[in-house]
């Protein structure tokens, strides 16, 4: 469905990201891989699905390095159709405990990262009269967690950025979308289990029953994959018309 075009999955060598962009290459999309840690492991299991697969190592937290890999997109494979603005982290504390480098760190990668390459990527896609953003909010872009204030803070923005970057685009060939998942087990959702297991001197398994406990009735997690697949079908011609929705996929979590 998606042969021909090229989509830029950013944070995409772990977690969601990484399930993002092997899906996106199964449905025949070219894809610029981003993120750090296992870069090799991530260019290998996109690369199985077919396509052309590169990747760029930009630290999403610097407007100078988004722009080069944005600007890398369209120049080696002469456009950037689809934006996965899903790079993110996390850090847990009460706001009087909040370290201010961790809250800007949070702002600049959860947030700002996802201004700068829309800013640099719509150009493009408005010239040639197709594109899709598709931003990797949270359940934090819709209700809170005691702890999360720089979490919860970034993600409610870029639900309302997303709102407001679709009602600009409304009449072009452009949609821009927000996807809340509620919990995935990704790296960095098994260190809030890690936490929760020495916190409650629990085992693995009992501290990831008592965190679906807490928050997503279904008490199971979101896959990855399961992401990837609103993701597709937020690119497809079927999604023509959803814009600036904020949809979760959570487990229940925000019904309650
Ligand atoms: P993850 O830790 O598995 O992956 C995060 C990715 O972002 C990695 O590829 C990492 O290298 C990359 N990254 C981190 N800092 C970066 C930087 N400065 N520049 C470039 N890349 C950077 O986490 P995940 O759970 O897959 O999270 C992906 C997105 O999904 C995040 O935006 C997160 O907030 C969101 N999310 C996750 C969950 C969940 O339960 N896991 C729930 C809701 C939303």
């Amino acid at each position: 469905m998606l042969k021909g075009r090229t989509a830029l999955v950013t944070g995409s060598t772990s977690g969601i990201g990484l399930g993002i962009a092997s899906t996106l290459a199964r449905q025949g999309a070219n894809l610029m891989l981003n993120g750090f840690g296992d870069v090799e492991g991530a260019l290998a299991q996109v690369r199985a699905h077919g396509g052309a697969v590169r990747y760029h190592g930009a630290d999403m937290s610097r407007p100078a390095e988004i722009e080069d890999l944005i600007r890398s997109c369209e120049r080696e494979f002469g456009a950037l159709d689809i934006l996965v603005n899903n790079a993110g982290i996390q850090h847990v504390a009460n706001v009087e405990d909040f370290p201010p480098e961790r809250w800007d760190a949070i702002v600049a990668i959860n947030l700002s990262s996802a201004f700068h390459a829309m800013r640099m990527a719509l150009p493009g896609m408005k010239r040639r009269g197709w594109g899709r953003i598709v931003n990797i909010a949270s359940t934090h872009g819709l209700v809170a967690s005691a702890g999360k204030s720089a979490y919860v803070a970034a993600k409610h923005g870029i639900v309302g950025l997303t709102k407001a970057a679709a009602l600009e685009n409304a009449s072009g060939g452009v949609t821009v979308n927000a996807i809340c998942p509620g919990w995935v087990l990704t790296p960095l959702v098994q260190q809030q289990v890690d936490a929760r297991a020495a916190r409650d001197g629990v085992d693995d398994e009992e501290a990831k029953r008592r965190l679906l406990a807490d928050k997503q009735p279904s008490l199971r997690f979101t896959t990855p994959e399961q992401i990837a697949e609103l993701a597709v079908f937020l690119c497809s011609p079927a999604a023509d018309n959803v814009l600036g929705v904020a949809w979760n996929v959570d487990g229940g979590w925000t019904a309650q």
